[in-house]
């Protein structure tokens, strides 16, 4: 039994009543738990279905406890450093390359943006929208034809550092467009009338951390004062009810929001540039996983949007196109209602601005392999979504005042 014991693991437990909640509730004051989802203890009650990891010291003293309280759960990961390892399978050669079909660092990707820009650079242009606070060079590209004044739609990746398969979806989107642009109709339409802004890792310091130090890591690398914690979670951190539902105000917690709204320089750059160029942005989109979720407005309120209606049926036929490659299986719906509240989400933030079509994508999986997803997913990962992306694009060009 010594593998059982030395592998940390990820259990899955479905919550069946009060007791069992208030079992994992104390579970936690013992025993640190990392929430990969939902995100934080603070959103689990009856009913819910929790993923978490746990170190290998204390697997088999969780597992017990598990059974004691006779709580339905699974192991999702039996071996967190095998899985790691595991997700690597996009093939061994040119691994110092950049590759669409792998998981590229923060170097690579750096490097990539500066390389595309040129390449195609009828089509995109670089732009630096501010710093990260380890002062990284924030890049933005922005894709589409030069062509007088056109609607816009942001798109942003890596917002929650440790979810790599979505810097890895920006870089593929930003591929197909200008690979697909005079050849496909519907790019090209897009390309031609509209500008996609795509930040391709918004959480840079932590993305670096994710590859140098602890794959698992969320939030962003600031110093706290008054702690010893290091990190804000950037999508807690946005002007929209901030600091209210589903955040802690501890910096030693997953989901801690900052000292203040906007106090991250990566939110600040954000939100500035989406500020100053509001009259052209008509959307918003943020890539995450896991969960195979398409989400929009509001999460800091069960509160229904203007055009809830629209949002609604625009997600129901973005999904239905994202479905029609592989099959994959996406639930929909407002996050309020579909995860759980939680304030301060950059989405949220944006439709307040006014962005009346800001969506919030969860990617795969569902917990097989939760964030360690292995390179052979990340093509049809990125080619359904790429479907999805395209509808709610084309569904705001044709409909966006
Ligand atoms: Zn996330």
């Amino acid at each position: 039994m010594s593998y059982f014991c030395l592998s940390e693991k990820v259990f899955r437990v479905s919550l069946q009543n009060e007791n069992q909640v208030n079992f994992l509730k104390d579970l936690t004051s013992t025993v640190q738990l990392d929430f990969w989802h939902p995100s934080s203890l603070h959103h689990v009650a009856v009913g819910a279905v929790v993923d978490f990891r746990v170190s290998s010291e204390h697997s088999k003293f969780v597992q017990m406890m598990l059974e004691q309280n006779k709580a339905h759960y699974e192991i999702l990961l039996h071996n967190i450093q095998e899985e790691m390892e595991k997700q690597f399978d996009g093939g061994r050669h040119f691994r110092r390359r950049h590759s669409y079909r792998r998981y590229n660092d923060w170097e690579k990707i750096a490097a990539w943006s500066e390389r595309i820009s040129k390449k195609y650079s009828k089509l995109i242009t670089r732009t630096q929208i501010g710093k990260t606070y380890e002062e990284r060079p924030m890049f933005l590209l922005k894709v589409g034809t030069e062509s007088g004044r056109k609607k816009a739609i942001f798109m942003d990746c890596g917002i929650h550092a440790r979810e790599w398969i979505s810097p890895a979806f920006c870089q593929w989107f930003v591929k197909e467009a200008v690979t697909t642009y005079g050849k496909d109709k519907i790019m090209t339409k897009l390309l031609d009338n509209l500008n996609f802004y795509i930040l391709p890792v918004f959480n840079i310091d932590g993305y670096v951390w994710t590859w140098s130090k602890d794959r698992m890591w969320r939030k962003n690398r600031s110093n706290n004062s008054d702690s010893d914690c290091i990190g804000t979670d950037l999508n807690r951190n946005f002007k929209a009810a901030w600091g209210t539902t589903g955040i802690s105000h501890d910096p030693c917690e997953e989901i801690y929001c900052g000292s203040s709204a906007e106090s991250e320089p990566e939110t600040k750059a954000v939100a500035t540039f989406i500020h100053d160029n509001i009259a052209s942005i008509k959307g918003y989109i943020s890539i995450h996983s896991y969960s195979q979720m398409l989400l929009f407005p509001y999460g800091y309120d069960f509160k229904h949007t203007h055009n809830n209606d629209e949002l609604n049926k625009v997600a129901k036929e973005a999904v239905d196109a994202l479905s029609s490659l592989y099959a994959t299986q996406y639930t929909y719906g407002s996050t309020a209602s579909t995860i759980y509240p939680c304030s301060g989400s950059s989405m949220d933030w944006a439709y307040d601005e006014g962005i009346k079509y800001a969506f919030g994508f969860e990617l795969r999986d569902r917990g097989k392999y939760g964030f360690l997803l292995p390179e052979s997913k990340i093509a049809p990962t990125c080619k359904e979504t790429v479907l999805a992306v395209k509808h709610i694009a084309n569904h705001i060009l044709s409909s966006a005042p």
